[in-house]
């Protein structure tokens, strides 16, 4: 028996068997419950159930970057520092990308594990993550579906992953981009089986379609594929989610937007406000950069009068203080604005109206970001041996897999 491991103040026990973690992006718990009643995904629906099966809540703001580094490092964004794919740096006085290794504040358990012996293995849909999720894991494989071709043993631990997976390189804006992560993954448990592993996958089919239709069903029925390999494999598997996923649109379909740079020019000036979405990332196709959750840099001279008008303005949920914000949401107080603002269920936020270009989105708008994605599935493919007596959050999974799971009957 090895000794538990502490990373960030929680100790994790070495794994019996294998540990498979799959973040599985933008996963609303309907879908899983859609796709199950198709009758096509026996995996799921053998652990859809009590003792197995649970609902928790992710991190606010519902976004990718900083969920996976809540799950990774067992911790909120107020200790691993990522909360969102782009903040003002106050020194730079620009808007920068969050995905540098400098930015993250916490170690991760892949890391700690791998740093201990265990064989690591990390595979990430988008490459954004890629740098963060495999930072520090000493003999590990890490790399990304989208930049599968480019895998060198030096970099990414691995190499000729094309082949090994025997599918041509996704494009970043489909589903194979996510099919591509199983696949491999399940190629490497069946090769060189490694004692933990984390799939990430990306949220482009759940932009585009809501629980139980066509499109989503397939792709979850294609998942289950793969799941039902890695089962077979005799591996433990603890699936859980980044965020939920809501319709953000008007009755006539269009989206639902406050544009919030608009907005606070009219109210306080030109100028005196700078409105920052965390969400943006360079691929911006599928939601238009457009998500429930912003925040605005402002001078206390002005804030009285923009927190006002916002407060009185339909489809504004919450308007909180950087304060306010940091101890409800667990952020860091230093990479936050002035003011966060949340926006209701259906309503998504902007900068200004010419900032954004919708051109791309081919479907009606879904997107995440605020407290009506918070809700996520944590399901294990072992039963669970206590009761969760608090809220679950997503970040416990590796915590709930290695300390709380029966053994495989
Ligand atoms: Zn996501
Ligand atoms: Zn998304």
């Amino acid at each position: 028996m090895k000794n538990p491991i502490e990373v960030n103040g929680r100790v994790y026990q070495w794994m019996q068997e294998p540990l498979v973690v799959v973040c599985i992006d933008g996963c609303e718990f309907d879908y899983l419950a859609e796709v199950v009643k198709t009758g096509k995904a026996p995996f799921l629906k053998s652990i859809l159930k009590d003792g197995y099966a649970f609902k928790g809540d992710c991190v606010v703001p519902s976004f990718t970057n900083p969920n996976n580094l809540s799950i990774v490092t067992g911790q909120p964004p107020s200790v691993h520092g990522i909360c969102g794919n782009f903040f003002f740096d106050p020194d730079l006085k620009q808007e920068v990308m969050m995905n540098e290794v400098k930015y993250l504040r916490a170690e991760t358990v892949l890391a700690k594990f791998s740093q201990q012996g265990a064989k690591v293995a990390v595979i990430t849909a988008k490459d954004k993550l890629r740098k963060l999720l495999g930072h520090q894991i000493v003999n590990g494989i890490c790399f990304s579906s989208e930049k599968a071709d480019q895998c060198t043993v030096e970099e990414n631990g691995i190499s000729n992953v094309l082949e090994m997976v025997g599918l041509p390189l996704p494009s970043v804006y489909s589903a194979d981009l996510s099919e591509f992560v199983f696949a491999a993954g399940v190629k490497i448990m069946e090769s060189s089986r490694p004692e933990l592993m984390y799939l990430s996958t990306t949220d482009y089919i759940q932009h585009k379609y809501a629980p139980g239709t066509d499109g989503a069903n397939n792709f979850y029925i294609m998942m289950d594929r793969y799941l039902s390999q890695l089962d077979a494999l005799g591996v433990t598997i603890a699936i859980t989610a980044d965020h939920g996923m809501n319709a953000k649109t008007k009755s006539d379909g269009t989206p639902n937007v406050i544009y919030l740079q608009d907005l606070a020019d009219h109210v306080v000036g030109q100028g005196n406000a700078r409105v920052i979405l965390p969400i943006t990332d360079p691929y911006v196709v599928h939601h238009g950069a457009l998500g429930s959750y912003a925040t605005i840099y402002i001078d206390k001279v002005h804030q009285e009068k923009l927190i006002n008008n916002l407060n009185s303005k339909a489809g504004i949920f919450k308007v909180l203080n950087n304060a306010e914000a940091c101890a409800e949401f667990e952020l860091p107080n230093d990479r936050v604005g002035d003011l966060v603002i949340v926006s209701d269920k259906n309503v998504v936020l902007g900068t200004s109206e010419s900032r954004h270009d919708l051109s791309g989105l081919d479907a009606p708008l879904r997107s995440h970001g605020g407290i009506s994605e918070q809700t996520i599935p944590l399901l294990f493919n072992r039963r669970l041996n206590k009761q969760p007596s608090k809220r679950m959050r997503n970040f416990d999974i590796l915590d709930l897999s290695l300390n709380c799971l029966d053994a495989r009957s």
